[in-house]
């Protein structure tokens, strides 16, 4: 059964420049493909399950599919499929499998921004149950994107910037964000009022994803310092499912989604 909720266009879009509040509130931070101001209201935490733990393995053998990898790079169905200034999604793309994903949210009600596809939602549950067994409380703001949603997104910051290349420096054309691909969820915390902020990535959370988000298969899509790779500046919230055997292969490489699709040498 799809789950895709076709909610009206009412989310207030506004917010490009947020305060950090990590200490230093006269410093700012622009949030180059996040528009979304964030709602107030919190939600309840779901108390993490009985369920031992229980980490997807990561396959210690070579892939066989070496001669595959440029092409999944733009292959709809593909887990590792490559989104950015230079590689477009069709305007009527929409993923088939979009589920609610099961975990908690600083908003009330069915969203889109709920909704990511079945595989990734799956394992993005599985990480935020051991975020919670260690303690550290984790909230998902921004999942499934549509095309039409960031196209008025991206028109908003026209008018804001005065031109759409000034415009594409702090969002996506519609289009080009990965949150259409329902592979991407923004990830926040109470400790930064949920807000999408780059000192997110030096708290306890943030370093823990660093550490932990590859063995359920997310990357943090635009590291610090990547800029000139990703198109993208440092985005510590931004959680991108690639499958865990390719985020393996990337952070312990220190890699971007970029320069795997590049690399056709494993090991
Ligand atoms: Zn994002």
């Amino acid at each position: 059964m799809k789950l895709l909720y076709l909610v009206p266009l009412s989310i207030v879009f506004t917010a490009l420049i947020f305060f950090t509040g990590c200490g230093d509130n006269t410093a700012q931070t622009i949030a180059p493909v996040e528009t979304e101001q964030l709602s107030e209201q919190g939600q309840e935490e779901v108390p993490p399950t009985e369920r031992p733990a229980s980490k997807p393995e990561r396959p210690a053998s070579k892939p066989d599919h070496l001669a595959s990898r440029a092409d999944s790079s733009k292959d709809l169905e593909s887990m590792v499929i490559l989104v950015n200034k230079h590689n477009s999604l069709p305007s009527d793309y929409v993923p088939e499998d979009l589920v609610e994903v099961d975990i908690s949210f600083p908003f009330e009600g069915a969203s889109d921004r709920k909704l990511m596809r079945e595989d990734a939602a799956v394992h993005l549950e599985e990480l935020f149950k051991q975020a919670a067994r260690e303690g550290l409380k984790l909230y998902g703001t921004s999942g499934y994107r549509s095309y039409q949603t960031q196209e008025v997104i991206f028109a908003r910051n026209v008018k804001k910037y005065g031109s759409k290349s000034a415009a594409n420096r702090v969002s996506a054309y519609a289009g080009q964000s990965e949150h259409q691909t329902g592979l991407a969820m923004d990830v926040t915390s109470p400790k930064v009022d949920f807000r999408l902020v780059q000192c997110f990535g030096d708290l306890p959370e943030g370093k823990w994803l660093v550490e932990n988000a590859a063995d359920y298969g997310f990357i943090i899509r635009y590291p610090r310092d990547k800029e000139n790779i990703t198109g993208y500046t440092y985005e510590p919230w931004h959680l991108r499912y690639v499958g865990v055997r390719a985020a393996g292969e990337i952070a312990q490489k220190g890699k971007t989604l970029e320069q795997y699709h590049e690399s056709d040498v494993w090991g």
